[in-house]
């Protein structure tokens, strides 16, 4: 139960403009209760609802600090419509440190959208914040970062979808320097909440800045600066938007995987251009003798990898935004 119920009438356009504060209480998920704590910022004048999320992954602070510094900057009385901000969705992993999943079953949240009430915990989570904070939204912006081993140079992810042309806007208006399309039979990132919510025509946006759980300035900025162009773009928040940055538009990804566990290191910065057959790094044995030679199948851009020289069986090495 939520102490105040967030999908209940807006007051957005009464003339009288608020900040509550409120929590979506999820009782008894797993061993666990989850209070997840999130702003509802009702405009005294119509408008659209933007909803923006944070900390779906857990310890990308980048990200969870960009938005409580957009929510503690805003001025109710400069907002036209609704802004409901959840600055960590994913409170249990926030709080056990825990990278990618959700400790209460070992799910990513983001491959768990729209959800299930009667799932495991990720799904429960999932479905929970995807009724109360997404379904009545006009826009969709989930904020992320590398991970705890993952470094990476900005990038948005959008989706195939009947709203694409929008989301293709949002990540303009987001302005970081790299953007992928995600196809919908292709789709690596499948179960994201921006896939789930751009399936039920929210106009939907994944960004992504910051890496290795730093909370380096220019990565919160970048997210901050970005965040609020985008919500003066949908006319959600007073001011001009910024002009149109250039973005280089990726369609699809190759993701590299380790075809066993080992010793993985990489051989290209992030943010560089990749021909076919480039030598990304290599995976080797605990006697140092390189096992896997890694190579990029196509040309594109390396948009992040693994900082970790330790990686399993199948994990996760590098992402390639293709040309
Ligand atoms: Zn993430």
């Amino acid at each position: 139960m939520a102490d105040i119920e967030p999908t209940a009438q807006s007051n957005a356009g009464n003339g009288r403009s608020e900040m509550i504060r409120g929590t979506l209480s999820i009782p008894n998920v797993g061993s666990d209760a989850l209070d997840i704590p999130y702003f509802d910022i009702r405009g005294r004048r119509d408008g659209p609802q933007l909803t923006v999320l944070a900390g779906v992954h857990g310890t990308e602070y980048t990200s969870i600090a960009a938005v409580r510094e957009f929510v503690r900057d805003i001025d109710p009385e400069t907002v036209s419509g609704r802004i409901l901000v959840v600055p960590v969705v994913n409170v249990s992993a926030f709080w056990a440190r825990s990278p990618f999943v959700v400790p209460g079953d070992g799910k990513n949240l983001n491959r768990s959208f729209p959800g299930d009430a009667n799932g495991s915990t990720a799904e429960i989570l999932a479905e929970r914040v995807f009724n109360t904070f997404i379904v009545g939204a006009d826009f969709l912006v989930d904020l992320h970062a590398g991970d705890l081993p993952e470094s990476l140079v900005p990038f948005t992810i959008f989706d195939e979808s009947p709203v694409e042309a929008a989301s293709r806007d949002l990540s303009v208006a987001y302005g970081l320097p790299h953007s992928v399309r995600q196809n919908a039979t292709g789709r690596i990132v499948a179960g994201s909440s921006c896939a789930a919510a751009a399936a039920i025509g929210i106009p939907s946006l994944v960004a992504e800045s910051g890496q290795n759980g730093l909370l380096e300035r220019p990565a919160i900025d970048a997210h901050l600066d970005g965040l609020r162009n985008l919500a003066r773009f949908v006319g959600v928040l007073d001011g001009d938007p910024w002009p149109v940055r250039e973005v280089h538009q990726h369609e699809g990804w190759d993701w590299l995987y380790a075809d066993q566990a080992g010793w993985w290191q990489a051989s290209k910065a992030i943010g560089t251009s990749v021909e076919a057959g480039e030598l990304i790094g290599t995976v080797s044995d605990v006697w140092g003798d390189v096992c896997t030679e890694v190579r990029a199948p196509g040309a594109g851009t390396l948009l992040f990898h693994t900082a970790s020289p330790a990686v399993a069986e199948k994990g996760i090495l590098a992402g390639i935004g293709r040309a």
